[in-house]
């Protein structure tokens, strides 16, 4: 009986689904829940016994799934968007519906080969030779620490962990620093290295660091490069880092969780060049590549460095051991249960090819670039950051108006589109100005969608100019 109530729930919510995306897309690209609704929701409790499910469902969709910022609308423009395409949802529920065991050949043998079969593909892609490897973890931050435990391990050990440090940019995402504190790095080990005016790692400020490390003793471990960084999508200089890292035998590792889909692009793809020297990438399928939450790739040029920090064999996994031509993935990296996160994107890309990938990619950089255009007709507009890979960064700076003035101001801006729900616009900073930021990676977003944007968020420059002038 409860399997034929769920046979029919999942008719009706993917009926509602349907209906659902179109209105939500229609509507607003942010929509805020009040604390009254979460006082409901918190008081909601486990009853006895079970309810009907389509009241379950419904709930669902109308009570949680309605409310938050949407990252999947066309005009959500903040943080990095998840424009999650369809064919990545299919492939989705798909695996999720087989719930396929993919943490060793012997449980998911196809769903394996696959999986490392896309791996192979997109190490392809980097420039990485035949004795590359990865695994699809559930994120950035995931593949940032898988990728430095494995850095960690390759050359530094039980005696010598306490004086390894790790190199940064002022740039560089927190999961970066997060990954390096759980993994035993503590944060005196950590150096910041500052970025140019362009916001990319300075490689002569690098060296220095290590050479001054270096002659204090210490053990310099690994740098971490990022290729599109969250706030301006800037591109660190790969091939000097590399150098770098190569001469004193440093790990290097590129967190391109937002930028290594660049290398799909085939216009853009030379952006990234030298990435394929890097020892390891991070590269986030939940942003760039379309697909839903939960995937992510690690790659590394050497597969055997994963497998030396992940392989384990206890008694009762015996019977699951392969030779490495057949890695398990749970030889590779933290989970042993895991998902076959993978299967989406290669549905993704079964259906889009490699050149529709290509220039659903592409948008992005046009989208920003109509942004950058349209803030450039209209006056007191500063670009603080033109457009890079997706992203564009900018304030309402008249003449007339302080620091403080117009740091107010821009956050008033923000906060006013973002209650519109027209786009959600975020604001960050940038060498201590508060700014506006719009990340536009969408393949549905239109010219009109972008500088309909910029048109409304002059309109409320103008509006509270006057509000915030003391
Ligand atoms: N690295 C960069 C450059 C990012 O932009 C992000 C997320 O925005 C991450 C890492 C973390 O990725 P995730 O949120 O998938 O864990």
């Amino acid at each position: 009986e409860l399997d034929q109530k769920v046979e029919e729930a999942i008719e009706a919510f993917t009926f509602r689904f349907r209906a659902d995306k179109r209105d939500r897309n229609a509507r607003s690209a942010v929509n805020e829940i009040d604390e009254h609704q979460i006082e409901q929701l918190k008081h909601r409790g486990i009853p006895n016994k079970g309810r009907a499910i389509q009241d379950i469902v419904n709930e669902l969709v109308d009570d949680i799934f309605a409310y938050g910022v949407r990252t999947d609308h066309p005009r959500f423009f903040g943080f990095i968007p998840g424009p999650a395409s369809r064919l990545s949802w299919l492939g989705d529920i798909m695996t999720s519906a087989y719930n396929i065991h993919a943490g060793s050949w012997a449980n998911g043998p196809a769903a394996s080969c696959i999986e490392q079969e896309l791996i192979h593909w997109l190490c392809q892609q980097a420039g990485y030779g035949d004795s590359s490897g990865g695994l699809f973890v559930s994120g950035g931050s995931m593949a940032n620490m898988t990728a430095l435990i494995a850095a960690r391990d390759k050359v530094l050990d039980e005696r010598t962990l306490h004086l390894g440090v790790a190199y940064v940019s002022d740039q560089s995402h927190s999961s970066v620093m997060k990954g390096l504190r759980i993994i035993g790095i503590p944060s005196h080990r950590i150096r910041t290295v500052a970025t140019d005016t362009s916001f990319r790692m300075d490689s002569l400020l690098l060296r220095t660091a290590i050479e001054q490390d270096l002659a204090a003793g210490l053990i310099p471990f690994a740098v971490i490069a990022t290729a599109g960084t969250t706030n301006t999508g800037s591109i660190d200089p790969l091939r000097q880092i590399a150098a770098i890292c190569q001469e004193y035998g440093i790990w290097m590792h590129v967190d391109g969780a937002y930028g290594a889909s660049v290398m799909l692009s085939l216009k853009y793809r030379h952006l990234l060049d030298g990435i394929g020297q890097a020892d390891s990438i991070s590269w986030d399928g939940h942003k760039w590549l379309f697909q839903t939450y939960g995937c992510a790739m690690v790659l590394v040029k050497d597969k055997m460095d994963l497998i030396r920090s992940f392989h384990v064999r206890p008694e009762y996994l015996k019977d699951l051991e392969s030779d490495h031509s057949h890695a398990n993935a749970m030889d590779l990296g933290v989970e042993l249960t895991r998902p076959a996160r993978g299967l989406r994107l290669w549905l993704t890309l079964q259906g889009l090819g490699s050149l529709g990938m290509s220039e659903a990619i592409e948008h992005g950089f046009q989208l920003a670039a109509w942004a950058e255009d349209e803030l450039r007709k209209k006056k007191y507009w500063e670009i603080v950051s033109p457009a890079q890979l997706a992203i564009v960064n900018f304030r309402y700076a008249p003449a007339d108006l302080s620091e403080d003035e117009r740091h107010e101001l821009n956050q008033r801006i923000s906060k006013s589109m973002i209650e519109n729900g027209y786009a959600g616009v975020f604001t960050t900073e940038l060498h201590g100005k508060k700014v506006l930021r719009i990340c536009a990676i969408h393949p549905e977003t239109t010219e009109s969608d972008v500088r309909n944007t910029v048109r409304i968020l002059n309109q409320y420059a103008l509006e509270f100019h006057d509000a915030v002038k003391r």
